[in-house]
């Protein structure tokens, strides 16, 4: 096979470089970029097993971006994966009961967001110069809540950058909003939407596949570029996590070496799990992927009908990052359920536009051969937190406690089942004090305060600082108005 070079799903635009898809983050015919084939691992599973996180990250990326050198690949993964972890191998595996945990959230934002967006602002620089770009790099991101602030984060003060974040104004927890608008970096905008994430994304994206817009920005010296799961630089290192979580349960003696595991992934735009999806493509034996969705269950629907459709009632719940209903890195799984038919899927994606729903031609037999899709309600997600605090003292945020909820109760699964842990309790409080059934106070550091008594552990820096931060972001945009609001924040 040749060296691996990166596709539109859609079909209409040429194939580019890893380095020009990065940088790009959506192809220009509007698709999503994908690898014309999945390539193995640089080593193998039993050499993994001895590997930092660092050295692991190399062995399951580099081979998706032949056009960096190990200097260049090498130098952004160390750069990402610093002291800003609070642990030193980055991801933890912790066994509670008849499962395991697999903790992503010991970044700078105690969100799983921070395993990708701490590498692709360095991967992004780097490819950028790779391409000879020499225009300043707009990043645009909409965000459900954690995808911004871990943006915000990973691209704060990095010359030649500039970030807008669109969060939705009543759509994510009041400490995801405190997060971000106290987000410092002089190269960093914030302004919260008046809508859903669904609105926030779709202005987003009309902005940047819209030729007038990006001549307008090329002649003020921009070009744009994405932090959202969208782009391809995102969804590399979040490969690598499967195959940790996977050594560790080696580790542990939880598994041997070769048996196979299942993944229960709290999912909302997609990518967590289409990562997973990768992970197994390149080797990993993987049992069931699960798809865990909470009430807004569209993606459980699909799974077992092959219809999707997005007309249905959008509901607040407390895992906000899961509060989708377009998932747009589904688009990538439907390009290869429809053999790499671009225009298959463009008329797919076309109809979904149109009319808020489509249905595959190709049946549901290639879903489900590998996927299991559950959803969680409320009152499932409460339960499932208290059942893991009252029986191990061990506490989830909402996300996870979907993705434990679904595992639980997926009773054909005879693996050991790994339940993807997203984002820290403490980003959560509320939530977790009402499931635990304590009385909760309405001040949200008061919360915070007596989430740490009553679980006995220590509250996580980047929440205990946030009670001393200026507010420095303050603007509402109407639906409509995303792109005068980057017109005005770019003076163009
Ligand atoms: C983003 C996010 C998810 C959903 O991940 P996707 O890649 O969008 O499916 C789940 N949990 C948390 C805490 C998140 O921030």
């Amino acid at each position: 096979m040749g060296e691996l070079i990166y596709r539109s799903t859609r079909g209409r635009s040429e194939s580019v470089t890893s380095a020009k898809a990065i940088v790009e983050g959506i192809a220009p015919d509007g698709g999503l970029y994908v690898p014309d084939h999945i390539p193995a691992p640089l080593v193998s599973l039993e050499e993994m097993l001895q590997l930092s996180y660092r050295d692991l990250a190399y062995a399951v990326m580099k081979p998706y971006l032949p056009d960096f050198t190990e200097e260049e690949l090498r130098g952004c993964l160390q750069y990402a994966y610093n002291s800003r972890f609070d642990t030193p191998e980055q991801v933890v595996l912790s066994e509670q009961g008849p499962v395991s945990f697999l903790e992503l959230y010991h970044g700078p934002t105690l969100a799983f967001k921070d395993m990708a967006l701490s590498v692709l602002p360095r991967l992004m620089t780097t490819a950028a110069a790779k391409t000879g770009i020499e225009q300043e790099i707009v990043i645009l991101t909409a965000t459900s809540g954690d995808t911004g602030k871990a943006a915000m984060e990973g691209f704060a003060d990095v010359p030649g950058v500039r970030i807008i974040v669109f969060f939705p104004k009543d759509g994510v927890s009041p400490m995801q909003k405190r997060q971000m608008v106290t987000q410092r970096g002089d190269n960093t905008h914030v302004i919260a939407v008046d809508g859903n994430f669904d609105d926030a994304q779709r202005s987003v994206k009309e902005i940047f596949t819209d030729p007038e817009e990006k001549e307008r920005m090329l002649r003020a010296g921009y070009v744009f570029s994405s932090a959202n799961s969208i782009n391809i630089g995102r969804l590399l290192p979040q490969i690598v996590y499967y195959f940790r979580g996977y050594t560790e349960a080696v580790r542990h003696g939880r598994i041997r070496l070769g048996d196979p595991v299942t993944f229960s992934v709290p999912t909302g735009n997609f990518g967590d799990i289409l990562a997973g999806h990768y992970a197994k493509k390149m080797g990993l034996p993987v049992d069931r992927l699960l798809c865990a969705s909470n009430r807004n269950n569209v993606l459980t629907d699909f799974f077992r009908t092959g219809r999707y459709d997005s007309n249905r009632e959008f509901y607040v719940t407390s895992s906000p990052s899961m509060d989708i209903l377009v998932s747009s890195n589904l688009e990538r799984l439907i390009y290869e359920i429809a053999g790499e038919n671009g225009s298959r899927v463009e008329q797919y994606m076309m109809s979904l536009k149109k009319t808020g729903v489509y249905t595959l031609a190709e049946g549901t037999g290639q879903l489900q051969n590998e996927f299991d899709a559950l959803y969680a309600d409320e009152a499932q997600t409460q339960e499932t937190i208290r059942y893991f605090f009252r029986e191990y003292g061990y506490m989830i945020d909402p996300h996870t406690a979907v993705a434990a909820s679904c595992a639980l109760r997926d009773s054909g699964v005879q693996s050991h089942r790994i339940i993807l842990s997203t984002a820290s309790p403490y980003k959560f409080p509320r939530t977790i004090l009402e499931s635990l059934g304590a009385e909760v106070p309405e001040d949200s550091w008061e919360q915070v305060k007596m989430l740490s008594a009553i679980s006995g552990t220590k509250i996580p820096e980047p929440v205990a600082e946030l009670k001393d931060l200026p507010v420095r972001h303050s603007r509402v945009c109407a639906v409509d108005g995303a792109r005068d609001a980057v017109h005005e924040t770019l003076g163009i």
